[in-house]
């Protein structure tokens, strides 16, 4: 980093994926790039994404990957009208950077090394001649107003004091979760600064803490295919298919974080919230009621916790019992009518009260953030301050997990970079 201030066309603040594509695509089209980052190594949390693996794009059609976003996932349509998840691949693959496409249409990288994708990223601004600096914190935006009083960016001075011109400046510094990579929130107090509303920031994908001692018991158990039913105030409001796992605290894995988003709304709400995990998601009541009547006839002098061995996971048994209020040591032939019933329920039916979510610091992602009506989606461009663009998950935009957060970054920065290229 100088010690002098410098002039560029283009400076891209944050070396997230976000930021290292726009930064690419600026320098791409002939601007003289800076790329600054706050930590001491680009792409800190990109390195830690699907656990390691990078999880990149979903190779979903573009309706059913922008339903992942709610409602405002709108307004990436005119992104990923330029840059898709095909032409992702593509730009990846040209870096050298294979991928494969595994179950729910997810895409990661052959080599499942996350660092492979960073670091090609990496490889590329700079091959483009991007200046990058690193520990180099953006503290605040240079504004300025033109002949006809309208406000324009005119560059970004740093945490040490120096100020670097640029007619476009492109924001790219990611939510408020896992801190330690970098994403603090700067972004959006650089936004509020320009006059942008900031919607307000709550965790969008998030662990659920549970009541009682149910969760505790069965910490690092994983179910697969079951079917997890968000409750609001007794009501289902949502429900999920595939993987889940249990906490020292409660719930989470896949279809809980999908569900969170509500569930932390509700809570907000303080209304009452629960998860109802059906563990027989592919039996009908009377089917599995079939089922249990045969399993306790075929196996009438087994104890019960024997014969739910066939039904549940070894985890899963003294809780079965504990709820269902069944003796774990009763013989199949002497488990009447009614306990029978009561099994069949909380095989369709196991409750876990919801008490809280879990901080947003450990969010895979933060809903809210720069207000979309107020950014042109066409350009990234911010509609107040002429030359000033944004780029990934700064902007109120949040999906479930699933690769979709990821391309809305990388389309978003595509179009960022290329729009500030020009200006
Ligand atoms: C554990 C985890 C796993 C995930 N896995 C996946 C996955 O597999 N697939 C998927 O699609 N999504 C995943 N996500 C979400 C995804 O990582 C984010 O949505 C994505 O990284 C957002 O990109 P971004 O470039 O907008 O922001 P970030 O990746 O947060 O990058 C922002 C950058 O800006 C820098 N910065 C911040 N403030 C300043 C400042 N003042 N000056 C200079 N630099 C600054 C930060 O240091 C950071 O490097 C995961 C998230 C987490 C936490």
């Amino acid at each position: 980093m100088p010690e002098f201030d410098t002039q560029f066309d283009v400076i891209v603040i944050g070396a997230g994926p976000a930021g290292l594509m726009a930064a690419g695509q600026a320098a791409y089209f002939g601007a003289r790039t800076l790329l600054v980052e706050k930590m001491d190594r680009a792409g800190r949390k990109l390195r830690i994404t699907g656990k390691g693996r990078c999880n990149i794009t979903n190779a979903v059609p573009v309706d059913e990957f922008i339903a992942h976003f709610g409602p405002n996932g709108r307004f990436l349509y005119s992104a990923f009208y330029q840059f898709f998840n095909v032409d992702l691949l593509d730009f990846f693959a040209n870096l050298g950077v294979q991928t494969i496409t595994e179950r729910g249409g997810r895409v990661f990288p052959v080599s499942n090394d996350a660092d492979d994708v960073t670091d090609s990223l990496v490889r590329w601004v700079d091959a483009l001649g991007v200046t990058r600096w690193q520990q180099a914190p953006v503290a605040h935006l240079v504004i300025e107003n033109d002949h006809a009083g309208a406000a324009r960016i005119a560059g970004v001075t740093l945490a040490n004091g120096h100020t670097h011109t640029a007619p476009a400046v492109i924001i790219a510094t990611g939510g408020v979760s896992y801190p330690g990579t970098g994403s603090t929130g700067d972004g959006y107090r650089l936004a509020a600064s320009a006059g942008h509303t900031i919607i307000p920031i709550r965790p969008a994908l998030v662990a659920l803490d549970t009541a009682g001692k149910t969760a505790p018991q069965l910490m690092g158990l994983s179910l697969r295919n079951v079917r997890a039913t968000l409750l609001i105030d007794g009501e289902p409001a949502a429900s999920e298919f595939g993987e889940m796992l249990f906490t020292h605290f409660g719930v989470s894995g896949p279809i809980i974080l999908t569900l969170s988003k509500r569930a932390v709304d509700a809570l907000h709400a303080k209304k009452q919230v629960a998860v109802s995990i059906d563990l027989k998601p592919a039996l009908d009541e009377k089917m599995l009621d079939t089922r249990l009547l045969r399993d306790f006839d075929q196996q009438g002098k087994r104890q019960f916790k024997t014969i739910l061995k066939d039904l549940l996971p070894k985890l899963l048994i003294p809780v079965c019992s504990d709820l269902t209020g069944i003796s774990p040591d009763k013989p199949g032939h002497q488990i009447t009518a009614q306990e029978r019933e009561r099994l069949r329920a909380w095989l369709k039916d196991f409750r876990l009260e919801v008490t809280k979510h879990h901080p947003i610091a450990t969010a895979i992602v933060t809903a809210g953030g720069v207000k979309l009506d107020e950014v042109d989606p066409r350009t990234m461009q911010s509609r107040l301050v002429s030359g000033l663009y944004f780029a990934g998950e700064v902007l109120d935009l949040d999906a479930d997990t699933g690769g979709y957060n990821l391309q809305a970054a990388f389309s978003t920065g595509w179009l960022a970079g290329r729009s500030a290229a020009s200006h």
